[in-house]
This record gives structure tokens, sequence and C-alpha cells, in this order.
């Protein structure tokens, strides 16, 4: 017996030598859980910082998108990781919660029955009259507006300040040693090659490469029901006199996105209702969401095309449309548009992403769809405790 427990003590203090592939919210989050258990640690990145989907979002934490159970006690878990990350690295956290906003009466039906679902689950959330909106949010449009459910749960960052300074803090806590500008082309288990002729040894190798399907592991991402998708977003300038938004909004549109609403027996006619007045939203996958950065700037979108669909090029109709609906639902002080861009994902049809094991020694995390911000601490450190199980 004695044996059997010094065995389990020094593989538990065993030091791994980690590669992982891509410095996105998914590999740094990989990382961090790595790093935290004594292991050392090698990030790659093909650009000369991660310039993927990881940059490119609202920079929401968004714990009330998720069914109750274990997605939400992930995402919860994330939101805890993001304010140590807070108090720790130095990176702005802003606890600014949400509130989706009804101006039509489908939306506050299916706002009120997902309250009460709430209460059952015990989902913090609360239902506020148009007033209550008002008073927590100067930017709610009060024209037709009935009301608003507010979660305190959603946080907000700025992603492309976030990420790179997660990166310095991962070097400077941990030790954890960057290649940027390192693309990976070949992984067997026991080692990293770089397009550039260097090889890397590695115990263990953690594939985190966003929306890349081609280069490593190609047949494991062809059949595992992974989609591409690509969203337009748009960004003000900052705006005027330390105006801030409050919390995130979003529209009745976003109830018809994520998953968290599919409990609201009125969520159907919402949706039949949206189909026949505006199907020019259905064809673009267009939802409503804004967020403001710590310069102010607000951050707006978005749309959702598939695989296929999927131009280099940006279609203003959709920009255009984004804007209609904003301008339905709130007020700016400064509706200058300083940027427009588009990100790419990858998300798996059923499931918070994608988790597999092509060749022993390397595991593949990739597919967080529109959560990655919101789920990847909470994932990573699922699949290294299991890891750790496993040996
Ligand atoms: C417009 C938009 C808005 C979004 N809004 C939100 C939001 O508000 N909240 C939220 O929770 N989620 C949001 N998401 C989703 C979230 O951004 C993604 O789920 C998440 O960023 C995916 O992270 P990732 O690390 O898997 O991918 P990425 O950020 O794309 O990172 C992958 C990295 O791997 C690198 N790489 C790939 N292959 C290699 C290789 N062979 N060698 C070396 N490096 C490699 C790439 O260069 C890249 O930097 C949004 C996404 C988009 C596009």
């Amino acid at each position: 017996m004695r044996v059997t427990w010094i065995a389990l003590w020094n593989r538990n203090l065993a030091q791994l030598e980690i590669a992982v592939v891509g410095a996105g919210i998914v590999g740094l989050a990989n990382a961090w859980s790595a790093a935290a258990r004594g292991h050392r640690v090698t990030l790659f990145e093909r650009d000369r910082h991660a310039e993927g989907a990881s940059v490119r979002n609202f920079g929401m934490g968004w714990p009330i998108g998720q069914p109750a159970g274990e997605l939400r006690d992930i995402a919860m878990k994330s939101r805890n990781c993001w304010l140590t990350l807070s108090h720790e690295a130095g990176v702005w956290v802003q606890p600014c919660g949400s509130i989706h906003l009804a101006h039509r009466a489908d939306e506050w039906d299916v706002l009120r029955e997902f309250h009460a679902a709430a209460a059952q689950a015990k989902i913090e959330c609360e239902l506020l009259d148009a007033a209550g909106v008002l008073s927590r949010s100067p930017a709610a449009n009060p024209d037709g507006l009935l009301g608003g459910l507010f979660s305190p749960t959603e946080l907000c960052v700025n992603p492309r300040r976030a990420v790179p300074e997660i990166a310095a803090w991962l070097t400077k806590r941990y030790g954890v040693r960057c290649e940027f500008s390192a693309t990976v082309t070949g992984v067997d288990g026991r080692a990293v090659r770089t397009a550039d002729g260097r090889t890397f040894s590695a115990d263990r190798t953690i594939v985190c490469g966003g929306s890349d399907f081609q280069t490593l592991f190609p047949e494991v991402f062809a059949s595992a029901g992974l989609r591409r998708c690509k969203l337009q977003m748009l960004k003000t300038v900052p705006q005027p006199d330390g105006w801030r938004l409050g919390p995130h909004l979003a529209s009745g549109l976003t109830l018809r996105h994520y998953h968290n609403f599919d409990v609201c027996p009125s969520l159907a006619a919402l949706k039949r209702r949206i189909a026949v007045e505006t199907p020019e939203l259905d064809e673009f996958g267009i939802h409503i969401m804004a967020s403001q950065n710590d310069a102010g700037e607000i951050i707006l979108g978005d749309s959702h095309e598939y695989d296929a669909e999927i131009s280099p090029f940006d279609r203003s109709r959709i920009d255009e449309l984004i804007l209609r609906e904003l301008r339905k639902i709130i007020c700016l002080p400064d509706w200058t548009i300083a940027e427009r861009w588009n990100g790419v994902y990858g998300k798996l049809a059923s499931g918070p992403c994608l988790e597999a094991t092509p060749i022993p020694g390397v595991h593949v995390m990739v597919g967080t769809g529109g959560a990655g911000m919101t789920m990847s601490f909470g994932l990573a450190e699922r699949a290294w405790r299991r890891w750790d199980e496993d040996g």
C-alpha cells in the first residue's frame, strides 16, 4: 500500500514538458492549467500575436447564455478565473452584468418565462420594468420599451489587450515560454515541429488552433461535426464625456440565439414572427449585442454565416442591418463607426467544444463557438483534471 501511495505521489509531482499550439483564449487557458500544475509549458503561435477569434470578439463573459447545469457551472468557474486575472495580472475586467431588452410583447413573454425557470434552477436574475431598465442603462431606447431581464453574472474584458496580457503574465508568473511567429506543422506525441525546421520535445501536446482545421489532424476535424462561422462586427469611437453603457445589452433577437432560452414555450412564436417580419435577419443570422470597453468604445454586432457561405469579403448589407436593428433598441451619444472587421470561429454541432485524443500524448481542444471567452478557462481545467486522473 505504501509503495502505491509513493508512486501516486511521484506521479502527481511529475513535471512534464507541455506544448500548447495556439495562443488564443483556449491555448492560454490550457497553458495556465498546465503551468499551475508545475509543468514546463511552451506556447506556439503562428502569428506575431494571437489575431484570431480571441481578439475579435465582444469581450463578453456571458454565463447567462449557458443552460443550467454543468455548462453554466463551467461558465461560472471561468468567470472566477477572469476575476483572478484581474487581481493577479492586472487585466481589465468589469463585472457589468447584462440586460436583455424587450421592445415587443413576445420578447417580454420569453423573458418572463425564462425568469420563472431561472428561479427554479437557482440562476440569479431580475425582471425589470421599463423604468428599472432605464435606471440601469442610459443606452436603452425608451421608445416602446416594455422591460428587460437583468443578470449580474456577465463580465466585460477588452480582448485585444487581455489576450496578450495573459500571455505575458503566464511567462512572468509561471515561466511559460512563448514562441510567436512559429507555425506548428507536425505533432507526434513526443515532439512538436515548427515550419522553420525546429523540433521541441513534448510529453503532451494540446492543439488549440481555433478555426484552422487544415494544418494539424485534418482527418479528426473532418469527421467531428465542426462548422466554421463568420461574424461581422463594428466599433464606435470612444463615447464622449466618460459616458458608460452600463450592463452589456442584448435585444429580443438574441433570445433565438442562445440555447438557455430554449426552455421558454413562447420562443417558437417569437422565432416565427421574426422569420415572417424580417427574414433578412434570419438569412444572415443577425442578432444584436453591445458592450463597452475600457477605452469607452462600443463594440456592436453581429451576424452568422457558415462554411460555404463564408466569403473573405464583408457585406455592407449586413452592417446596415445590424445598425438598423441596434438603433431600434439603443441610443448612443455618438454612433460614429471607427472600425469594422470580421471574425471566424469553429463550432461543434453539439456540446461546448471538441475534445479529442488523435494519438497518445496529443489532445485537441477547439470549437468553442460563440462562447470561448465565457467557457475556456473552465473547459481547460475540466480537461486537465481528467488528464491528471488518466495519468
Ligand atoms: C466576432 C466574434 C465575437 C465573439 N464574441 C464572443 C463573446 O463576446 N464572448 C464569448 O464568450 N465568445 C465570443 N466569441 C467566441 C470566442 O471568441 C471564440 O470561441 C474563441 O476566441 C476561440 O478561441 P480559440 O483559442 O479556439 O481560437 P483563436 O482565437 O482563433 O486562436 C487560435 C490560435 O491558434 C493559432 N494557430 C492555429 N494553427 C496554428 C499552428 N499550426 N501553429 C501555431 N499556431 C496556430 C492561430 O493563429 C490563433 O491565434 C466571439 C467570436 C467572434 C469571432
